[in-house]
């Protein structure tokens, strides 16, 4: 049997065509049967263009439904989609498609639509589990972007766990805002939806007032931590307009735990933090039903065999199972780096694994900071530096220093005075992990994802301790 990760979507597409798949903020629909049309549609075009399996196929555009319709389209025919963010330079394209080969790069999923033929592909290219079917590049903040491949059973395996684990069911909406070029918009979110038959309220980028808007017909919304901070910053957000939704789930980067505390303040619901990453898609998440604790992103999902390396209680997490990707395109020998002899994926996220089994992350390894020889976990220093008033949020990292190798530094979002905020900070911590001097700043760099770009603030404050 074909193991064509489109199939097992369109299986439970609902039996009644008509019914809406996207919810559009100007009060249009797309249906089902008008996912399903275009989809064929854009695959028979693909095999005219003469596309074989295996090929791959690049999507550089802005979110729209008939980007969606072009990813499905690809998996249908049996190609490798090639999801590349809307706002990459014409250089960075470049490297991309000299890496990726795609067959087609298409920058207009709309009038590659129109351009289709009138009949739709019938039958999708039989797949094995393991054939791919997506190559997503790591947002990789140093060296080469490294392309992530996973098997249509990869993705299949986890978006069957997710849809469990969440309890979704074919009476759910989901909000969608988020973008469709990484994981969480592409597999995590459209995949639950898709399995459930259930509409999507899409939305093309988050914006507070379609947002809020949307949240009326919702119940389910998934975002990264600043949609959230966003919501809270805006007094319209209030708990009757989050009622509606069933459940918020959060990820791609650390939630504060300020925010999820003001969250339930505002609105009497916990937010849902899981963990995931490019190479493995979902991780771990809070449950649903019963405790969800800040600062923990849960319980390795089913199926998932979780360990930390290193043989001490902290140390880099390692993951194992079925969908964990098969490697890095084109980078034999950095996929054999990043996995263990006995298969294990070395996620380079640092954390531990508490006796109930839930997962603590820490911060990046490349972001671990060795000071004097000594160990710092950032995030150690930012849960205490967030603690003091004043403060909104921090990003604690290394930056050269004469004599320690690297000296650690707070970058901070908020108001305050340094000596006293080091003093706060020593008051709690070991003297070597207490910052030895804070910058004050208005925002953070982030990416796309809303996370904090580290290595960016290493750069810009490079010459600190050494200037
Ligand atoms: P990406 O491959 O772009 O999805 O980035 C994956 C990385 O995001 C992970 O390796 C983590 O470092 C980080 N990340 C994702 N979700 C969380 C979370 N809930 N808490 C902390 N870090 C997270």
């Amino acid at each position: 049997m074909s193991a064509n990760l489109y199939d097992l979507l369109a299986a439970r597409f609902p039996a009644d065509r008509s019914r809406p798949c996207f919810l559009l903020s100007d009060g249009a629909e797309v249906s089902y049967g008008a996912l399903e049309n275009g989809v064929g549609r854009i695959a028979a075009r693909l095999l005219a263009e003469g596309v074989e399996p295996g090929d791959r196929v690049a999507l550089q555009a802005e979110k729209s439904v008939e980007g969606v319709m072009l990813y499905l389209a690809a998996l249908k025919a049996g190609a490798v989609f090639l999801p590349l963010n809307a706002a990459y330079t014409p250089a960075e394209v470049e490297y991309f498609r000299a890496d990726a080969e795609p067959r087609l790069l298409i920058t207009d999923p709309a009038a590659f639509l129109a351009g289709a033929p009138a009949e739709p592909l019938a039958k999708s290219t039989p797949r094995a589990a393991s054939d791919l079917a997506a190559i997503i590049y790591t947002s990789g903040t140093t060296g080469r972007s490294k392309g992530a491949m996973l098997s249509h059973g990869n993705l299949a395996a986890n978006a069957l766990a997710l849809y469990d684990a969440w309890g979704f069911s074919p009476d759910d909406v989901l909000l969608h805002a988020l973008p469709i070029f990484h994981v969480h918009g592409l597999f995590v979110a459209l995949h639950c939806a898709l399995l459930g038959g259930c509409p999507m309220v899409w939305l093309p980028k988050f914006a507070d007032a379609e947002v809020l808007a949307g949240l009326a017909r919702a119940t389910v919304m998934m975002g990264v931590p600043t949609f959230y901070t966003r919501l809270l910053a805006n007094p319209e957000f209030t708990r009757e307009r989050a009622a509606p939704v069933r459940v918020f789930i959060s990820g791609s980067a650390p939630l504060l735990e300020s925010t999820f505390a003001e969250f339930e303040a505002r609105t009497g619901q916990r937010i849902l933090e899981r963990y995931g990453m490019s190479e493995a898609a979902i991780i771990a998440s809070n449950p649903l039903d019963g405790g969800r604790v800040p600062g923990s992103v849960g319980f390795p999902l089913p199926g998932v065999e979780l360990r930390i390396g290193g043989g001490e209680e902290t140390g880099v997490i390692e993951i194992r199972g079925p969908s964990v990707f098969s490697g890095y395109w084109r980078m034999p020998e950095k996929t054999a780096e990043e996995f263990t002899a006995d298969r294990f994926f070395l996620t380079g996220d640092v954390g531990r694994q508490d006796p109930d089994g839930r997962v603590w992350i820490s911060g990046r390894a490349k972001d671990l900071i060795i000071s004097g020889g000594y160990n710092v976990y950032p995030k150690e220093v930012e849960l205490v530096l967030d603690e003091v008033p004043g403060v909104v949020e921090s990003a604690v990292i290394g930056l050269p220093h004469p004599d320690f190798g690297e000296g650690v530094a707070a970058v901070v979002i908020g108001q305050g005075d340094e000596a006293a905020l080091i003093a706060a900070a020593r008051a709690q911590l070991a003297a070597y992990k207490a910052p030895k001097r804070i910058l004050f700043v208005d925002d953070l760099p982030r990416n796309a994802m809303g996370k904090v770009q580290k290595n960016l603030l290493r750069q810009r404050y490079a010459e600190l301790f050494i200037g």
